[in-house]
């Protein structure tokens, strides 16, 4: 660098002294020393359109022959546009080996503008969810992918959620579909052909749900004669007595659990909440309370009610009712005699709030996360002996799913226990 402008001074000095010379022969000193100038100027201006020219061209690789400052300046935006050039061939083949990755992935891949405008999808994707090229790119994915449940998923914008829909290009694909943003103002779109895992879930409930159905009516016409038996007073059932009774407790356990996995089952197959009742859940917790101060009977727990009374709440009133008196129940069932149980509805800016209370056995912590686990149980034997199922808190999880509601659980070993059912504003209906 510091060469080009060496050898540019000489110039300029050669010249400056070439016209002084010229300037005092001919006596214009003045004169030549401008035209040197010009000629200066002339010369610049002329480097300058040459540059300007290089660069419109574009395809020009090579810098045209230049001398003086002039080659420092081609040479160095020769190198920068080299090292540009580099780059961008890096982050081409960088990009057609992911687009290369993508395309030949199992699972639809769509990038998306912050809209839902579709900019690209991998062959995955054609084949799933039915998009053309060229016609559907820029098309707003809810203008293709039209079921009702991905419709709401992505109004909802809720990226932490997987929905689950069948494929729009053929019913009996399942599609387990995530939406993740990335980039600021892009979003993209994961969609999984689920189809095996579904069916196998659905032959796994339909199974639970048939069995329990089968042995519903033998079930019950085995318990109909036992009481029966038993309440007849002859020597039969004088002498049969203690096993007659031990014989329908064990009926009336297998009958609980049989009603309680149909519940689930149904729970299960009904995907959402289609009809919303006005429950007034004061009548309800009422009789709850009537139902579970028979359940505590001689041992006496004191049961207190603190309900809104203007509170109600849009849902299913069967499916409400189970939930809440399994918890209040539990609470009977896991409280010591004469334990304090206390009921709370009320709102608050958050939504309504079921809470039950209890001075009971309490849970150690390790075991909160698990409690709505299907026949997930603290202390076996205790829960056989006072009557549960170990299905009661998976219920309460999925009526509450069922109500965008959601089940809290506090609780101190020995102390009590306190679970609280949240739900939503937008369902308190208030009379
Ligand atoms: P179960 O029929 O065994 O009560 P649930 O699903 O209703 O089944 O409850 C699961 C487990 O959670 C119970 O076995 C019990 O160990 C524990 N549990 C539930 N409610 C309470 C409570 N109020 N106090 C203490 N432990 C409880």
């Amino acid at each position: 660098m510091s060469d080009s402008w060496l050898s540019e001074v000489r110039w300029v000095v050669a010249l400056a002294l070439a016209m002084l010379i010229l300037g005092l022969l001919t006596g214009y000193v003045a004169l030549f020393l401008l035209l040197g100038v010009l000629c200066y100027l002339g010369w610049h201006l002329f480097n300058v359109v040459r540059l300007l020219r290089w660069f419109q061209e574009g395809k020009r690789f090579h810098p045209p022959e230049v001398r003086g400052v002039w080659e420092d300046v081609y040479y160095n935006i020769y190198r920068l546009q080299q090292r540009n050039r580099l780059r961008r061939r890096r982050i081409v083949r960088m990009l057609n080996r992911f687009q290369e990755a993508t395309a030949v992935m199992p699972d639809a891949t769509v990038v998306m503008g912050t809209q839902g405008e579709i900019e690209w999808w991998n062959d995955a994707a054609g084949n799933l969810l039915g998009l053309r090229v060229p016609q559907d790119r820029g098309r707003r994915i809810v203008n293709l992918v039209r079921h009702p449940v991905f419709a709401e998923f992505f109004a909802a914008r809720d990226y932490s959620l997987t929905v689950q829909f069948p494929a729009p290009v053929n019913e009996q694909i399942m599609l387990a579909v995530r939406i993740v943003p990335y980039g600021g103002d892009h979003l993209l779109l994961v969609a999984r052909d689920i189809t095996p895992v579904y069916r196998l879930d659905q032959v796994r409930r339909d199974f639970v749900a048939n069995v329990s159905h089968e042995l519903r009516t033998p079930l019950t016409v085995i318990g109909g004669f036992l009481e029966t038996m038993s309440e007849d007073d002859d020597e039969c059932s004088r002498r049969w007595g203690r096993s007659l009774y031990l014989m329908r407790q064990q009926t009336d356990r297998m009958q609980r659990l049989v009603e309680d996995l149909l519940l689930l089952s149904r729970l299960e197959m009904e995907k959402g909440l289609h009809h919303r009742d006005v429950v007034p859940i004061t009548t309800v917790l009422a009789s709850i309370r009537e139902e579970a101060l028979v359940l505590s009977g001689e041992r006496r727990h004191a049961i207190h009610l603190d309900v809104d009374p203007g509170l109600q709440l849009r849902g299913s009133g069967e499916e409400l009712r189970s939930a809440f008196s399994n918890l209040v129940f539990n609470a009977v069932r896991y409280t010591p005699d004469g334990g304090d149980i206390h009921i709370r509805w009320y709102a608050d800016d958050a939504g309504a709030h079921f809470e039950v209370r209890d001075t009971g056995v309490g849970i150690a912590a390790e075991h909160i996360p698990r409690l709505t686990e299907r026949f997930y149980r603290v202390d076996a034997g205790r829960s056989r002996e006072s009557g549960g199922t170990g299905l009661g808190l998976a219920i309460v999880k999925h009526v509450l799913n069922r109500h965008e509601g959601q089940l809290r659980i506090e609780s101190e070993l020995g102390k009590g226990s306190t679970f609280v059912c949240d739900f939503p504003a937008h369902l308190i209906c208030v009379s």
